[in-house]
This record gives structure tokens, sequence and C-alpha cells, in this order.
């Protein structure tokens, strides 16, 4: 156990390190997708946990909502009033938005809530199984509009395709800001096709491949995509890796970088106008090398072994992601694959435990930032 937690602060380090040096000095920034309480599924995070999170890699604020709440019915109150509750001892640190099921009662929840000092709604079109074709969500959306709050809508995996019918009731309602999460996967490039006219769509970069975020920066202004790591399924320092290494491959300037770590947020939430979206900053070929590309590979199977929580799985493509982080003739790349093959040898010894999941596989996701980027930051 005192070996396990060792390999891993050793492994931690150097990405903590470029965390800070990536990081623009003085940038305010604001975790835009947070879960507090219960989840069906066993998760779970307290006020503590989140804020221990958020200092360990110095986020200042957090946008916090309930998780798939096994005492939800009806109509989320009960963990809607928990979030509102740890928020207002927070002492600013938190921003409640309010969870929304729209079978059940969601405009007088949203009403009670946003009295209750929530900032904004967020809607789980999965968990809460509804279309936004169906039109169930268009009262939720013309008061969002009324209220000018913003709309946190799931965007994820787990779905069927969504941006037809999401689109439509977003551009029905182009007054209600909405933050449309995991880098919009579910349908990334309907959506920001279709949305691209939309005054206040913004993007949280809550996801787990780095080829998502380099393709949301060739797709959607810099201007609306927003740092987020949705704890307690992912945190700050594996979210922040993200897109900081993608947006040092995109080039993104110190400002823009800005905006992107907590200023569209802060603004936001704030209440005050959104920068003027630009043209995004990337096009869409990705630059890789052919030996990273090898270890990324090996990289997401191993990753999806993980995920589904089948260890034996992730055991055979970790060997060969190791193997190929493995190069006497590095070319160019020597430090990026010796940084991989260190961690993973710390995957490796801590994969077993069952109190490491997370961390094993937060490494895993750091490794795949790190070597999907790595030419297009060094060339
Ligand atoms: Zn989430």
């Amino acid at each position: 156990m005192i070996d396990a937690s060792h390999a891993l602060g050793r492994a931690i380090a150097p990405f903590r390190a470029e965390i800070s040096a990536l990081r623009p000095s003085g940038s305010q920034i604001v975790e835009a997708h947070a879960h507090l309480g219960r989840d069906e599924d066993g998760r779970s995070l307290t006020p503590d946990e989140l804020r221990r999170m958020l200092d360990a890699d110095d986020v200042g604020h957090a946008v916090v909502f309930p998780l798939h709440d096994p005492e939800r019915d009806p109509a989320y109150s009960l963990p809607n009033d928990r979030v509102l509750a740890w928020a207002g001892e927070s002492e600013g640190r938190f921003t409640p938005f309010a969870r929304l099921d729209p079978g059940q009662n969601p405009i007088a929840e949203a009403e009670r809530c946003l009295e209750r000092g929530a900032r904004g709604i967020k809607l789980h079109p999965r968990a809460q199984s509804f279309a936004f074709a169906d039109g169930v969500a268009d009262d939720i959306f013309a008061l969002a509009e009324q209220a000018g709050v913003p709309i946190l809508i799931h965007a994820g995996r787990g779905m069927p395709p969504i941006a037809d019918g999401l689109s439509d009731v977003a551009l029905r309602y182009p007054g209600a800001p909405l933050i449309l999460a995991h880098a919009a996967i579910a349908d990334q490039g309907v959506l920001t096709t279709r949305l691209a006219g939309h005054p206040a769509v913004l993007y949280d970069t809550s996801c787990f491949s780095p080829f998502d975020i380099l393709g949301l920066l060739a797709r959607a202004p810099a201007e609306r995509i927003v740092y987020a790591s949705d704890p307690p399924y992912g945190r700050p320092l594996t979210g922040l890796y993200l897109i900081l290494r993608c947006a040092a491959a995109a080039g993104l300037d110190q400002q823009t970088l800005d905006l992107v770590l907590g200023g569209t947020m802060d603004r936001l939430l704030g209440g005050r106008p959104l920068v003027e979206p630009t043209a995004p900053r990337r096009s869409d070929p990705v630059t890789v090398s052919g030996r990273l590309a090898r270890v990324v590979a090996y990289g997401a199977m191993t990753f999806g072994g993980l995920l589904a929580g089948n260890l034996e799985s992730a055991r055979g493509p970790l060997d060969l992601m190791a193997a190929a982080a493995r190069d006497p003739e590095a070319d160019g790349v020597g430090p990026a694959l010796e940084r991989i093959s260190e961690t993973l040898e710390a995957v490796a010894a801590i994969i077993d435990d069952p109190d490491m999941q997370w961390p094993a596989f937060g490494l895993m996701h750091m490794c795949l930032s790190l070597a999907a980027t790595e030419l297009a930051i060094t060339s």
C-alpha cells in the first residue's frame, strides 16, 4: 500500500509540474461541471472531498449539481436542497445548478430552486430518459431564457444522436445560454454545425479522448469552450492536463486560455456578456508522432477495459502500450516516451489495488493527453 501510494505520487509529480508551467500565471480557474451527493451507480462526492480536489490543483470555483441520486423522487427536490445548502455554506466557492426531471414538475422545481439561490439548470437526457425532439424540455428552455440562467446538458456517452432535437429547441430559445457537457461528443459534428450561430452555446471539456478536444477546437470558437472535469468521474488534475495540453497543441494565446480556464464561466455566472467568438483556432488535421500514435491506440483500448471495470481486458493492451513506449530510436519524442514508460510502471504497480482504480485511470488519461499532443506542441 505504501509502495503503491509512493509510486503514484512519483508518477503524478511531473504532470502536476507541467500543469503549473502551462497555466497562465494568475489565471482564475472555474470548474464548470461537478456533482455533489450520491449516485445510483455507487459513486458519491462530499463538499469536503470536492474542496480537496479543487485545492490540490488550485481551482478556485465550481459549478455544482446533484448526481443521479437514489433519493431523487419526486422532482429531484431532496438532492437539489442538499446541493443548495452545501453551496450556501461554501462562502461563494460553489455555484449551485438545479437538476430537473422533465417528467416531474420541472418548472415548479426550477422556480423553487432559483428562488433559493440556484444559478442554472442541469438536464441529463440519458439518466432522465427524455428526448428534446418530444418537446418536453421546451418549457424549461423558456424559463431559462426568461430568468437569464444557463442550462448545462449531458451530451456525452450513452445516448442516441441528440443533435437535431436539441438544436431545434436551443434555436427556438436563443436567450437561454447552454453548456453542452463532455465536448458534446454525443453529436459533436452536428451540434457544432447547427449551433454555430447560437449566441451563447458553450462546450465543456470533461471527456476522455484528447482527440475530442482537438476536434472541438477545430469546430467551435475557443471563446465558447470551457474547462470542466466532472468530479467524481473525473478530477481537476486530469481535466486540467487534458485542456492545457490541447490548448498548447492548438497554439491558444494566454488571454484566450484564461477565458477557457475560467474567464468565460465567470462572465456567464456573473450575468456579464460573453467575449465575441472568433473562428476556430485549429484546422482539422492532427499532428501526432507515429510512435506515440501506437501508444495512443493501445492506451485507448486499455482505457476502455478500465472504464468497463474489466481489469483482465485492460492488461493485454496495457502491456502493448508499455512495449510501444520502449524505443531506442525515439525520433524526437524520447522525453514523452520515457515519461509514459515511467507512468505505466506506476499504473502496473497500483492497478490491482481496488482503492487505486481511479488513480490508475487518471494516469492512463494523462498518458493519452500527453501522447496525442506531443508532436503538435514540440514541432
Ligand atoms: Zn456529469
